[in-house]
């Protein structure tokens, strides 16, 4: 069967390439991590929560949220934030939805270094930032399609992206937003919403 990594099918395909551009990519990310949990002392997992908590509402710091987010189960993400715990980079605090759960909260330790791991990404940005636009919004839209398909597909979970939202309508090629009731552009559609609301 052909396969992307073999490079004599690679070189035909323009998607077999882009599937092992994304495989590097990933593997960058991967080593990115690594070197910021090694600076803290931290998992690469327990870098990611950090980072995700301090850029996410209370109701999504959940370890039910968590795991779903995260593609794990939910005593991996208990024993991350056990640790967390004991090195006083997140408390836990009652869920006033739910008695029997609680969510998760950085403390002032804890909120310090996931702004200061989460800047990992400007290896990765920086480069981009120097894309022409029409490139930049040509990869969003390839990249935001994919991510819509391995959703569907069950490969990938939560998503807080325009696509799998109620809020979003697609009429003749055009995209648009109900709740700000506007129209968005390419460059607008939106990865990690705090207004989306799922389609049930
Ligand atoms: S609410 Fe957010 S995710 Fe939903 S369509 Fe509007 S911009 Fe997109």
């Amino acid at each position: 069967m052909p396969s992307p990594f073999d490079p004599n099918t690679q070189n035909h395909l323009t998607e077999s390439k882009i599937v092992v551009a994304l495989e590097r990519i990933a593997e960058a990310f991967r080593v990115l991590l690594w070197n910021e949990s090694k600076a803290y002392n931290l998992s690469t997992i327990q870098i990611q929560l950090l980072i995700f908590l301090a850029y996410h509402d209370q109701a999504k710091c959940s370890v039910s949220y968590l795991a779903r987010e995260f593609n794990m189960t939910k005593p991996t993400i208990s024993d991350s934030i056990k640790v967390l715990k004991e090195k006083k980079l997140v408390e836990k605090h009652d869920n006033p939805a739910d008695s029997r759960s609680y969510t998760i909260k950085l403390t002032a330790k804890g909120h310090n270094i996931a702004t200061h791991a989460a800047a990992f990404s400007t290896a990765i940005e920086t480069p981009l930032s120097k894309l022409p636009d029409n490139q930049k919004q040509a990869m969003l839209s390839g990249l935001t399609s994919l991510i819509y398909d391995l959703n569907r597909n069950g490969i990938i979970t939560v998503q807080r992206m325009c696509y799998t939202c109620s809020h979003y309508r697609a009429t003749e090629g055009k995209h648009y937003c109900s709740l700000i009731n506007a129209q968005l552009t390419t460059g607008q559609i939106r990865l990690d919403c705090p207004e989306h609301a799922s389609v049930v």
